[in-house]
């Protein structure tokens, strides 16, 4: 593995109390793999990321337990200067808002070109020339001329290739893209999420592919998993989880997606909202929301079991798994 995430756990300590953002998460990506991690606003799926890139190291937030295995190595035990030699060099994030990510006031140029300069001690000149190249392997039109161009002369799409080019620059081993085409129009979406996808199978990185959305992932990621309430509920490989469904709330999510043969008609969306995160609902979170819930799921917290199908690598935190397929 690429990198494994183990039992981890964040809280935020804030004037009101413990958030309990994540709360036992286990997931692993392999190098030439993408993981999709799935879930509404508020389920941990950012946060974790934030943990595996060590920008979540000062408070507020803070690790109170787990490992975040890096080619083997436990990130959390390394000294903060290995850690981030590690994290600079081998991994890099893609962010959703680029104009917020990118330096307003250095053309973009001058951006791709300084990773070069401080991370491979490049002259300025050979520096400009691979961020040309970069450009280019995104295929932004006439690059050579657009290097000299600032972040907002470009349209959402053109820079969250340029982001896409950043993220490459120093050829890392692992990427974590957040939401990285929820800005964008659905076209354009499309077109971003290919050329990532395109991107990561030929220099076999590993992604991990952070949305809300299962409709952008299906044809892209290998993996999905499903987190709710700072927990992973449901994780299988990309196929068996469109055709069946394994937990209630993956249920309600993939019902949420536009059909283009239901035009017009008002999509199930999963009522009521996620919890507080401090105060997460006794037994199964998900149970004030779930159309499934029984005596049981409100005291009994489900353990992720192992879904006995054709597929191997199967889980779900849900005590009717079996009725959730059947059903
Ligand atoms: Fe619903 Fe119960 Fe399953 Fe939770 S454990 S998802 S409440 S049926
Ligand atoms: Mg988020």
């Amino acid at each position: 593995m690429l990198l494994e995430v183990r039992g981890l756990h964040v809280e935020f300590r804030t004037r009101d109390g413990v958030a309990k953002a994540v709360n036992g998460v286990d997931y692993g990506v392999d190098a030439g793999e993408t993981l999709a991690v799935l879930g509404e606003s508020g389920s941990g799926k950012s946060v974790t990321a934030q943990a595996v890139m060590g920008i979540l190291d000062m408070p507020p937030g803070r690790i109170t337990g787990g490992e975040i295995l890096f080619q083997g190595q436990d990130l959390l035990k390394l000294k903060e200067e290995e850690r981030r030699k590690v994290r600079g060099a081998q991994m890099a994030m893609i962010f959703q808002d680029a104009l917020s990510s990118l330096n307003p006031v250095l053309s973009v140029g001058d951006q791709l070109g300084e990773m070069f300069v401080v991370h491979r001690g490049m002259s300025r000149k050979d520096a400009r020339a691979k961020a040309v190249e970069l450009m280019e392997r995104v295929r932004i039109p006439a690059a050579r001329e657009r290097v000299k161009d600032y972040p907002h002369q470009f349209s959402g799409g053109m820079r969250q290739r340029i982001m896409i080019a950043m993220a490459l620059a120093l050829e890392p081993a692992l990427i974590i893209a957040d939401e990285p085409t929820t800005a964008l129009d659905v076209t354009v979406q499309a077109q971003v999420m290919d050329l990532l996808a395109e991107l990561q199978r030929e220099y076999n990185m590993g992604l991990i592919l952070i949305t809300h959305d299962l409709g952008v992932v299906a044809d892209v990621a290998d993996r999905i998993a499903v987190m709710y309430a700072g927990r992973i509920v449901e994780s299988a490989p990309v196929h068996d989880i469109y055709k069946v469904p394994a937990h209630p709330y993956t249920k309600g999510l993939l019902e949420s997606i536009p059909r283009l043969d239901q035009k017009g008609q008002e999509l199930y969306a999963i009522k009521g909202l996620p919890p507080n995160l401090m105060h997460i609902p006794p037994g199964c979170a998900f149970h004030p929301r779930c159309p499934m819930a029984q005596d049981v799921c409100r005291t009994d917290e489900p353990p992720l079991y192992e879904v006995n199908g054709e597929e191997p690598d199967r889980r779900s935190a849900c005590h009717f798994w079996r009725e959730c397929m059947n059903g």
